[in-house]
């Protein structure tokens, strides 16, 4: 009997030793994520901090960027619509070098409505993706002259129906021409940010934009939510770059999570 009591232990203590070392391995691991991660750590704060922490980070935005406006050049509702189209998975500034020559050769809703799918695909070709843009630009150019009377409406639920519009070109349009904040523009350096500035409280990652448009809505006031894309932007663009951010520069440095933990 003591002999069997001794083996059992003896096999219980090898049980534990196994199951610690894979708690430490799974330690380990965590932490290799989160380092290859940066930003990926959530801030533990409350609400109300979250939202006093937002309003500093908006107050040294504005005196950062006083005049943070969208860099896609455009004279019109249309011209914005069509350039936001075409800045998906594009930098904005070959959106503003092809656009000149597109918006003289389609000036309005109707000429979109009617071009040439191949001469069409010819002027955007350079943004890249230029099959399902042309396809978007003709379709939106129909139903423009079809349904809003060659128009680009100003609500969420209008703009949506338009196609190649998401969320993110329909606040774009709202926010910069109409000046409505519906919501807030959620491009590839605002999700880096919020994600890098520990802003958000629901989204799993940087690319999940409806959470993370949602998350920084509850956050910031209102008003701020146009302003605060575009600078977010410029921000991401000047100084927190996605792969060498420049923390030592940065002026939202005392407010960020992830400050000088990228190698
Ligand atoms: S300190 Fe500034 S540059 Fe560095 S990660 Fe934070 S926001 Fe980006």
């Amino acid at each position: 009997m003591k002999a069997k009591r001794g083996a059992k232990s003896k096999t219980g203590q090898v049980r534990k030793k196994a199951a610690g070392k894979k708690r430490t391995v799974a330690k380990k691991d965590a932490k290799r994520k989160t380092a290859a991660r940066p930003g990926a750590a959530r801030r533990r704060e409350s609400k109300a901090a979250g939202r006093e922490r937002a309003l500093r980070i908006l107050t040294t935005l504005r005196e950062a960027y006083p005049r943070a406006e969208c860099a896609l050049r455009h004279r019109s509702a249309l011209e914005l619509l069509v350039a936001t189209i075409l800045s998906a998975q594009c930098t904005d500034e070959r959106v503003n070098l092809v656009t000149p020559d597109l918006f003289r050769r389609y000036p309005d809703s109707e000429a979109f409505a009617q071009a040439n799918h191949e001469e069409l695909e010819a002027m955007v070709r350079s943004t890249g993706f230029f099959r399902n843009k042309t396809k978007s630009l003709i379709g939106m150019g129909r139903t423009l002259r079809d349904q809003f009377g060659g128009e680009v409406p100003d609500t969420m639920e209008q703009l949506l129906q338009l196609r190649g519009v998401a969320r993110k070109t329909a606040n774009c349009v709202l926010g910069t021409w109409y000046g409505k904040n519906e919501g807030v523009v959620v491009d590839t350096h605002v999700g880096r940010l919020a994600l890098r500035l520990g802003l958000l409280t629901s989204a799993r990652d940087d690319k999940d934009a409806v959470k993370i448009e949602r998350d920084l809505a509850d956050l910031f006031p209102r008003e701020s939510w146009t302003y605060l894309a575009h600078a977010l932007i410029q921000h991401g663009r000047r100084i927190c770059q996605a792969r060498k951010p420049q923390c030592a520069a940065c002026e939202l440095a005392v407010e960020c999570p992830s400050k000088n933990t990228f190698g």
